[in-house]
């Protein structure tokens, strides 16, 4: 129901299980590396990844005493592993929060190159706990420039350094305006600020709903809310028209939040 009309429909083969190994004479589903899995197998193994805190699926079949690791997309695995709507639900928040911590809250500290993370999400103004102790002086540093923190106070737009300044909002600003194919839907930006996780995605689709290689929530080009509500209110004619207006160029980076 969330699937663009592009998404290809599994390819099931007569084979054995290469994750379990199970010869049980039932089809498998097979994956972009060509090897073959169950569908319940495949979504407990990258359930059990995320679990660990893997980003990123992988393929564990033995290949000669190797794993084959190839990496499967989130679109592959949501296809293949034959999730529900809820089971998709859950999985999607679960990657969200996996994301959240590895994209979004820690970065090198320019100093010392440790990861520091960012508890405030709204303020630039952050703290290393390692140099400081190291030099028994705070050392503060800007988390949009990565350049020693400059200026009084906090802020959650700039600090003071020359050239510090919020690239991403630039970008949104100044994009083209494009037709989006296959609907009524004209002069949309080109380049949208993801609405769950603020990273920026270019249209590059025929589809007007993209998934997010952040946080892997899908949502509308046009008037950014979820796929899903943005189909659930138009029936059929959802690639055509939006529930809500075309939403205008984006002046602010939404900030994810954490649950
Ligand atoms: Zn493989
Ligand atoms: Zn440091
Ligand atoms: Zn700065
Ligand atoms: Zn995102
Ligand atoms: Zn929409």
């Amino acid at each position: 129901m969330s699937k663009g009309y592009e998404e290809p429909s599994p390819e099931f083969v007569a084979a054995k299980d290469d994750i379990t190994g199970d010869d049980d004479g039932l089809m498998k589903v097979k994956m972009s590396c060509g090897h073959a899995t169950d569908p319940g197998v495949l979504s407990a193994w990258c359930r059990s990844l995320l679990d660990q805190g893997y980003l990123k699926f992988h393929c564990p079949a033995d290949v000669k005493g190797e794993k084959c690791r190839a990496e499967w997309s989130y679109q592959e695995v949501r296809r293949n592993a034959s999730l529900t709507e809820e089971e998709q639900q859950k999985f999607e928040e679960k990657l969200a929060t996996v994301a959240a911590r590895f994209y979004h809250d820690f970065k090198e500290c320019p100093n010392c190159k440790s990861f520091v993370e960012r508890r405030e999400l709204t303020n630039l103004r952050v703290l290393c706990i390692i140099c400081s102790s190291l030099k028994a002086k705070s050392f503060e540093f800007c988390w949009q420039c990565l350049k020693p923190w400059k200026g009084a106070g906090t802020s959650s737009e700039r600090c003071e350094n020359m050239g510090c300044r919020n690239q991403a909002l630039e970008v949104l600003a100044n994009c083209k305006l494009k037709d989006l194919p296959g609907s009524e839907i004209k002069n949309c930006p080109s380049i949208r600020a993801c609405p769950t996780c603020g990273r920026l995605i270019e249209h590059m689709e025929k589809c007007k709903y993209v998934v997010c290689p952040q946080c892997h929530i899908e949502f509308c080009f046009a008037c950014l809310e979820n796929a899903r509500s943005c189909q659930a209110s138009k029936g059929g004619a959802y690639f055509k028209y939006c529930a809500k207006p075309l939403a205008p160029r984006q002046t602010q980076i939404p900030v994810w939040s954490r649950k």
